[in-house]
């Protein structure tokens, strides 16, 4: 392999995906509808506003109407429910995204499962994680299908691997667990209680870092030839990968940035598209 063959370019597979999400834009439009997506933000940690601002840039490139509500720290749980029922109730909204996490008075999972099916592009929603764990989803987590679809680019074989995940959030560890064990991978799922984290990590095939923490995994954790997946984004604009140390041990490798986090937004666009086409379907 050369240099660029190992690493995997995020940026990459989102332009590949942008030509036929254009073109499906098109054919919608064409019906009167305008696909958007709505992107709550409560409170106003920095990170969280610069997802959202970048996911409605992500919108505007590919002429997908986009509404952020902006909510005040102080929200509570009705109140946030209430803006959800909102958006619920709007016909032109086809996409429905609440920028995790909220303040920690809020019960997120509460406001989670408000969000219509319908319009659970992120895969978030109870009933939305339950169909991904049977891979029925409509509309799977966006960042663990991210995964999925960046292996898949780049033609890697899943099936009889030995996959390592490491973290198990209902949004990411958990929901690519299920992905890769429905993809034929053997699956071992890691989070702050697994004992001999390294020892572990060293017979996967495939290791998926979800932990955020930075610069986490060490080059000395990899066994020689793995495919290492990044999908952390913490301060700084690092990954929860030490990049330099894995990438030497590794046969491919996401960055960060340019590695799952751009898939991650396409897909995020790509399931609002698909959800306004839906309807367009019906219409
Ligand atoms: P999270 O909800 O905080 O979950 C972190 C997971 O890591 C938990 O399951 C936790 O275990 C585990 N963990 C923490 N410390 C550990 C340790 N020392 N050893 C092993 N496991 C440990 O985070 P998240 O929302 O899943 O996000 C994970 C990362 O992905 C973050 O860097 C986040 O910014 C990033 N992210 C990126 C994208 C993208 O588009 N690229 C999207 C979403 C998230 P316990 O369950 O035992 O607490």
């Amino acid at each position: 392999m050369t240099t660029d063959q190992l690493i995997l370019n995020g940026q990459t597979v989102a332009d590949f995906m942008k030509e036929e999400m254009v073109a499906k834009v098109a054919m919608i439009k064409e019906k009167g509808i305008l696909p958007c997506l709505a992107t709550i933000l409560v409170g106003n940690d920095p990170s969280s506003e610069t997802y959202v601002r970048m996911k409605g840039n992500a919108c505007a490139r590919l002429g997908v109407h986009s509404i952020k509500v902006v909510l005040p720290a102080e929200t509570t749980t009705e109140e946030l429910i209430q803006e959800i029922n909102k958006l619920n109730a709007d016909h032109s909204v086809h996409g429905i995204l609440l920028q995790h996490p909220v303040p920690h008075h809020i019960n997120e999972r509460a406001a989670f499962d408000a969000i219509s099916i319908e319009k659970d592009v992120d895969g978030v929603t109870t009933q939305g994680y339950a169909l991904n764990a049977f891979g029925a989803a409509a509309f799977p987590s966006c960042t663990p299908q991210a995964i999925i679809r960046i292996l898949d680019f780049y033609r890697i074989q899943i099936e009889g691997k030995h996959a390592v995940v490491i973290g198990r959030s209902p949004i990411l560890g958990k929901p690519v667990s299920a992905m890769l064990l429905n993809r034929n991978a053997t699956v071992t799922t890691c989070h702050s209680k697994t004992v001999n984290l390294d020892e572990i990590v060293r017979l996967g095939d495939i290791v998926i870092a979800a932990v955020g923490k930075p610069l986490f995994v060490k080059g000395s954790w990899i066994k020689p030839g793995a495919v290492v997946i990044d999908a952390g984004y913490n301060k700084g604009n690092v990954g929860d990968v030490d990049y330099v140390s894995c990438l030497e041990q590794s046969s491919a490798i996401t960055p960060v940035p340019g590695g799952v986090g751009p898939v991650t937004i396409a897909t995020l666009i790509e399931h609002t598209i698909q959800s306004a086409y839906m309807l367009s379907e019906r219409a």
